[in-house]
């Protein structure tokens, strides 16, 4: 296997690394599609050491690794981890921490994640609060000094898109001795670059955009440094065998192959539904960082550049019946749970959160897929008007 032509040229852009998979090749047939490497175990050097740097396939796999390398290049940063779900990655982050670390999470938030940090995390230890994390006095005001270790962002965030300023964020952190992880599945490096802004770490349900096509699971972080927490991180992908599968790489990279074109025409297509739903009679709100009218838009304008995401969401005018009702009645959205992929999705999000959501219950998330915008809305338009006459 042929190391890449020289990935850090400084003029090479994100997409031309993204398109050729930073360039690698294989040497015997110079084929510009690497193999899947399957292998559990590598040879030994005679005098029993591993030179080539690979051991065993829980912590190697070299498929895995071209992937990371890749997505390291798209980020900025020093290192990238692939693990087998966006959960296994966000949940090694917190592993990795010392024990009784306190921890600031959004009120607004991947609702797994959120569920995971009050529940399953406080049983190992973990304390976190939850805080509008929009609100920079509230993060302030929630840092614990030597005692808060993390600041876990998500921006823009789910199901409500709002969106938190990473720069004035990581630089109260770090003030205080803490870390920031940002959840950036939703903008992606394309339109967002966290370790740029001065956060230390980026996680990726690699499940939607990176892959784009709903069909891997997977999970990713990169580092901005490589430091004792990354080290322990890397550790905790390890000894837990969190590592993604050789298959599941080789598909992702495919996917990233293509990341900067479809994630532009979702957020254009996105935007368009965006205007286009505004001031529908039957849809009381449409929340998208992109509208003038979106709390944080100015932020978003600021820290995303050149677009606004694949994601909305609506508030249906005549409440949670009528939107269930409408999700029932659309032709071609697909009434699906994720997003990120090439069909368009769409989910009545406060059944599947339950309980103690923030999700209003006549909420409809919309992920926007690579259809024609006019198809999706005339679909949206006629399940709307169904939905309440
Ligand atoms: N973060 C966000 C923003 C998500 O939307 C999801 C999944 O929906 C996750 C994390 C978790 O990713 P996974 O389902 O790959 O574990």
């Amino acid at each position: 296997m042929m190391a890449p032509s020289d990935p850090s040229r400084p003029s090479l852009q994100p997409r031309t690394l993204a398109a050729q998979a930073l360039g690698w090749e294989e040497h015997e047939t110079h084929a510009v599609v690497t193999p899947i490497h399957v292998a559990t175990t590598f040879i030994r050097d005679p005098d029993n050491q591993y030179r080539n740097g690979f051991v065993y396939g829980r912590p190697d796999n070299q498929t895995v690794r071209q992937c990371e390398a890749l997505l390291t290049a798209l980020e900025g940063g020093a290192e990238s981890l692939l693990l087998g779900s966006g959960m296994s990655a966000a949940t090694a982050v917190v592993m990795a921490l010392p024990a009784g670390a306190h921890i600031i999470a959004p009120t607004v938030m991947y609702w797994a994640l959120r569920n995971w940090l009050m529940n399953d995390a406080a049983t190992y230890g973990y304390r976190t609060s939850f805080v509008d994390t929009a609100d920079l006095a509230a993060v302030k005001a929630a840092i614990e000094p030597g005692k808060t270790k993390l600041v876990w962002l998500e921006t823009p965030s789910n199901p409500l898109w709002t969106v938190s300023d990473i720069a004035a964020i990581s630089e109260a952190a770090h003030a205080a001795g803490a870390v920031v992880a940002v959840d950036s599945t939703v903008a992606t490096p394309v339109f967002t670059r966290p370790l740029a802004l001065g956060a230390d770490i980026v996680m990726h349900a690699a499940t939607k955009y990176l892959n784009g096509h709903s069909d891997v699971v997977a999970g990713a972080l990169v580092t901005r440094e490589k430091n004792d927490l990354w080290a322990r991180i890397r550790r905790v992908r390890s000894m837990h065998g969190q590592i993604l599968g050789p298959f599941e790489a080789f598909l992702l990279m495919r996917g990233m192959r293509t990341l900067h074109v479809r994630v532009e025409a979702q957020a254009r297509a996105a935007l368009k539904l965006a205007e286009r739903l505004t001031g529908h009679p039957d849809v009381a709100e449409v929340l998208y960082p992109g509208l003038a009218s979106h709390p944080q838009h100015a932020l978003a304008a600021r820290q995303m550049t050149g677009g606004f995401s694949g994601m909305l969401s609506i508030r249906v005018r005549a409440g949670e019946a009528a939107a269930v009702s409408a999700a029932a009645r659309v032709a071609l959205w697909k009434r699906a749970t994720s997003l990120g992929g090439v069909e368009s999705l769409i989910e009545h999000r406060a059944s599947i959160e339950g309980a103690g959501s923030p999700c209003p219950t006549d909420l409809l998330r919309l992920s926007v897929g690579l259809e024609d915008a006019d198809d999706l809305f005339d679909d949206l338009d006629r399940a709307l008007r169904g939905a309440n006459s």
